[in-house]
């Protein structure tokens, strides 16, 4: 009958489908047998042992690098521990699903509970520090004292032991409140700093449920990664079996975290399965670039620079214009309009005669011209009063002087006036320029 079946099959699709079935029997074979007694039990796939020296940082929800896993793999880690009534039960669900994990001690717990401590290192799990007391704002704390905190906490752990024994040189600062110094400090130590990569939110005041719906929820987004936990909370303890139950039925695979010892070879990795597995869209996190990417920012992307910053009117514009030639537009400004007040007109200054070479300069220039002085109209009247009337020029116009014969100003909005409709308003200086055969130079404004 299987035969007959299958018989249609291609050889290749056979040979396949006959792996993926060995494969399937084989990792339920290996789920059994590592938790007799438990068929349903999600077991723990693999270890993977770990150089904390070569990985001082990782996490994704503060850094670029997490624990090289494979797709559908989770480690679960349990903070603040230990507190007998709650890490006991925790324990206890970890055993019924032969689930390993990494608990980060708090060193004030420890000494509070040695036996705990013991508990967590006999029942196969890393045992992990977490500072000696847990301080809330450790990222504001003296330099000094967090050093303190994180060399008392390990010190309690390793005296609760009892064996001689040291915890895993792995830390997690609480709250995850880095610092640079820290993380320095810690990678001088050889500590690994462990972020995560999704909590649950169980130290918040959340049902056990929401708890169970954050893990998991969290866990489908990310596809895989470091899951915090709390032993020290009731609402984990009640979420714990679901989850434990949910991640086996969707295929997820527990994986145990070991550091690499003189006995121990770390588990062979490339350095890229330490990369920031990229996040789907949907993940919040907490990563900026350290370098704004200036180069990909287009004109468009640039602030409204300041009438100031511009100062193209009091100097170089006659370098400039003969640098770029006439059909460059002069100066760059931010392609959007933008509002200006304007003096009052009488209090207008004049401009000396424009060259012609003006009119074809853009609107954003044309805009500033009019937010420096006067419309450009009120300076055409002006450059045609003094083309018309050459003999009353004088040498006080010529330095910006005042004026009163200033047209009323245009609104800032219509200096997007082409050069021909600006030529249109004022055609008489630029044409008698023409027919005089005078270059008129922009010179004086540089004079200012
Ligand atoms: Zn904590």
């Amino acid at each position: 009958m299987i035969a007959s079946v299958f018989g249609g099959l291609r050889r290749r699709s056979w040979t396949a489908l006959c792996v993926g079935i060995l494969t399937s029997v084989a990792a339920q074979a290996a789920s059994a047998a590592n938790c007799p007694g438990h068929p349903d039990a999600i077991g723990t796939s693999r270890t993977i042992v770990v150089d904390p020296r070569a990985h001082p940082v990782i996490g994704t929800m503060q850094y670029g690098k997490t624990l090289p896993l494979a797709d559908r793999e989770v480690v679960l880690t349990f903070d603040d521990g230990p507190l007998p009534k709650y890490s006991n039960e925790i324990l206890d669900i970890l055993a019924a699903h032969c689930a390993k994990a990494t608990f980060f001690l708090v060193g004030s717990q420890a000494r509070a509970n040695p036996e705990g401590v013991r508990k967590v290192r006999d029942a196969g799990h890393t045992v992990a520090t977490h500072t000696q007391n847990h301080p809330g704002g450790m990222d504001r704390l003296p330099f000094d004292r967090s050093k303190e905190e994180i060399e008392r906490g390990i010190a309690s752990v390793t005296a609760a032991l009892g064996d001689g024994s040291a915890p895993a040189p792995f830390l997690r600062i609480p709250g995850l409140r880095r610092t640079d110094e820290i993380e320095e400090f810690a990678a001088s130590k050889g500590l690994q700093l462990w972020s995560a990569d999704f909590p649950a939110d169980d130290w918040r005041d959340v049902s056990a449920n929401r708890v169970y719906e954050l893990a998991m929820q969290r866990l489908e987004r990310k596809g895989k990664g470091i899951l915090l936990l709390h032993d020290i909370q009731p609402r984990t303890v009640t979420a714990l079996p679901r989850i434990l139950r949910e991640m086996k039925a969707r295929g997820y695979r527990i994986v145990h975290v070991v550091p690499a010892t003189p006995d121990r070879p770390v588990t062979p990795t490339e350095p890229k399965q330490w990369q920031l597995h990229p996040a789907p869209e949907m993940v919040a996190t907490s990563r900026w670039p350290k370098v704004p990417k200036f180069a990909s920012a287009g004109p468009a992307a640039l602030p409204v620079p300041a009438l100031s910053d511009l100062d193209w009117h009091t100097s170089n514009l006659g370098a400039r214009a003969s640098r770029r030639g006439r059909s460059v537009p002069l100066p760059l400004v931010a392609p959007w309009s933008r509002q200006t007040m304007l003096p009052p007109a009488g209090t207008l200054a004049a401009l000396p005669v424009p060259a012609r070479s003006i009119f074809k300069t853009p609107e954003p220039a044309g805009m500033t011209l009019l937010a420096s002085f006067a419309s450009r109209a009120a300076s055409t009247a002006q450059a045609r009063s003094k083309e018309v009337s050459s003999a009353k020029l004088t040498g006080k116009s010529r330095r910006h002087g005042h004026t009163t014969a200033a047209q009323p100003p245009a609104p800032a909005g219509h200096a997007e006036q082409s050069p021909q409709s600006a030529g249109a308003t004022a055609p008489k200086p630029a044409a008698q320029a023409k027919r005089n055969g005078r270059s008129v130079r922009v010179a004086g404004l540089k004079k200012r």
